[in-house]
């Protein structure tokens, strides 16, 4: 059978994938596409995960697309809201259409005689059988996400096979789970343990959320009332751009005084916690983590949920080791024993790049880990590949938004240029290489050798502020003398990918 061949290979229908979509059809209406999803739906994260409580903990006004006004009432909203807002946006830009699902790729092998892209796949048949499929494309643009599907992380933890409860991880969420009236241990920290207390507390189950490490917290309304405002008197688009710039321009502000001034933030977050938490209740030691601010992902406390539920005494923070399971719950490394019916593991994810594709350069296997990044959307020595990674301190939208448009213009260049392959060149060889992100969260340190790493200055730097990256990604000229374009089969030379040792 013959094999077809797209111009651009997307690969994922998640926030990234739809971003994609929607900027290739619109800047690039000359390339033919597709998006490949591995699922039956669209939606990447905001589908798969169905935890009581599930939110976002950024505004929708950045976690939302900038050609898409996010028309809600709240600005902090459950996952079925978003998910409602991604497919709204792929039936109001005819997205779908673009989008093959039940396709999962595997793995990718770039043929340089040929210059293009040799992509296997595998596609689920109605009947639940599995075949092969190969596509090839010029240009692959990774949009599978940051981590594995199949699983979270799961700590092997002494004994967890005693426990006579039932025991549950927060992203494999049983159907009709009923927790009224259950005695509830949350095990861990961050964002979803934060969402899930208060959500468990509502449901009618008391919840201890046992934590190794404190979390920072960030108390916020759900409603924006400027945004309201700014909605009742201005035109949409101009009042939602607003808002996006506003929320930007915080968000943006608080991540750089929290590595410029962390004492100051650490006052300041500390200080809205108290306020937050009931009459009595000290900050230490639960509320009093040992880190700076933004080491880790802060947790949005909309119209601060977590505290009632401590203040209505339907939910308790216990900060102690798991020690074991036990048959009715868990001794903790204090000796304290903690009675449960449900215990839920809030541990974490397993990283996973590239949608867990494997790839190569004539044959020879690409290590993620041994890669290094170029502007964060390509990587050196690697040909007609771009990679969709959102901000680990802002919304992932934003970085999607200007990933996209960056490699339309990429795109668009070759296309100017009578041009077919681009391939970012490597940093000098005396130039320090640093690890992807120095961020401490435990999904990202357990992860850190499999990411590619960055440069010290130029193009090789990942960049974690919007407004720097959208000068570096938009505005900056694409040929900037380190991604180097040549005509394709005959003048491409033989890609040699820009590893350096571990
Ligand atoms: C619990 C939780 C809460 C979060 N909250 C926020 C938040 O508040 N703000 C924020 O900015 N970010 C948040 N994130 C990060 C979130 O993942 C991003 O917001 C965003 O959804 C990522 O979009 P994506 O399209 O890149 O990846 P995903 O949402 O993971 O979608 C990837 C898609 O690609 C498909 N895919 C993967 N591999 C393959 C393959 N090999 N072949 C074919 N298809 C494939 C998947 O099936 C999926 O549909 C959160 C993440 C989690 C887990």
């Amino acid at each position: 059978m013959p094999i077809e061949t797209l111009d651009v290979l997307v690969i994922g229908a998640g926030i990234s994938g739809l971003s994609a979509a929607w900027h290739l059809q619109t800047l690039c209406p000359d390339r033919r596409f597709a998006v490949l999803e591995a699922r039956d739906t669209l939606g990447g994260t905001w589908s798969l995960f169905r935890y009581p409580g599930f939110r976002s903990d950024s505004d929708m006004h950045t976690l939302g697309f900038h050609f898409q006004p996010w028309r809600g009432r709240e600005s902090i909203v459950r996952g079925a809201q978003t998910l409602s807002y991604l497919r709204e946006t792929a039936r109001a830009h005819g997205l779908e259409r673009h989008i093959r699902y039940g396709i999962r790729v595997l793995s990718a092998n770039w043929q340089s005689q040929a210059a293009r892209w040799e992509v296997q796949a595998v596609r689920r048949t109605p009947q639940g059988a599995e075949e092969t499929v190969t596509l090839h494309c010029r240009f692959l643009f990774a949009c599978g996400g940051y981590y594995r599907y199949d699983q979270g992380y799961q700590p092997a933890f002494e004994g967890m096979a005693r426990f006579q409860g039932t025991h549950v991880h927060a992203q494999q969420w049983p159907e009709g789970l009923t927790v009224r009236g259950k005695r509830v241990v949350v095990i861990g920290s961050g964002a979803t343990a934060a969402t899930l207390v208060p959500a468990l507390a509502a449901e009618g189950a008391q919840v201890v959320l046992l934590q190794r490490t404190p979390s920072y917290y960030l108390v916020r309304p759900a409603v924006d009332s400027l945004a309201l405002l700014l909605r009742a008197v201005l035109p949409e688009r101009w009042a939602y751009a607003l808002t996006r710039a506003k929320n930007v321009v915080l968000g943006s502000l608080l991540f750089r005084l929290s590595r410029q001034r962390p004492q100051r933030v650490r006052q300041f977050l500390l200080k809205q916690v108290a306020k937050a938490l009931p009459a009595g209740q000290a900050l230490s030691p639960h509320f009093t983590p040992p880190y700076g601010p933004w080491q880790q992902r802060l947790c949005l406390v909309p119209d601060g949920d977590f505290f009632k539920a401590l203040a209505d005494g339907r939910a308790e923070v216990v900060t102690d080791h798991v020690a074991q399971f036990t048959e009715q719950g868990l001794r903790l490394a204090s000796g304290r024993e903690l009675q449960a019916d449900i215990i839920v593991s809030a541990t974490g994810l397993q990283l996973q790049l590239l949608g867990g594709a494997s790839l190569s350069l004539d044959g020879v296997p690409l290590e993620t880990g041994r890669l290094v990044a170029y502007k964060g959307v390509m990587y050196a020595g690697v040909p007609n590949l771009a990679a969709t990674f959102g901000y680990l301190a802002a919304s992932w939208t934003l970085k999607a938004d200007l990933t996209s448009q960056y490699v339309c213009r990429v795109l668009n260049h070759l296309r100017d240029t009578g041009t077919h392959v681009a391939t970012p060149g490597g940093p000098p060889a005396d130039m320090p290489l640093a690890p992807f992100a120095d961020f401490t969260s435990g999904y990202l340190q357990r992860a850190l050798h499999e990411l590619p790493r960055q440069g010290s200055r130029g193009p090789w730097t990942l960049c974690d502020h919007y407004a720097d990256d959208r000068r570096r990604l938009l505005v900056e000229p694409v040929d900037d003398g380190v991604l180097a374009f040549s005509a394709g089969p005959i003048e491409a030379a033989k890609p040699v990918p820009f590893t350096r040792a571990a």
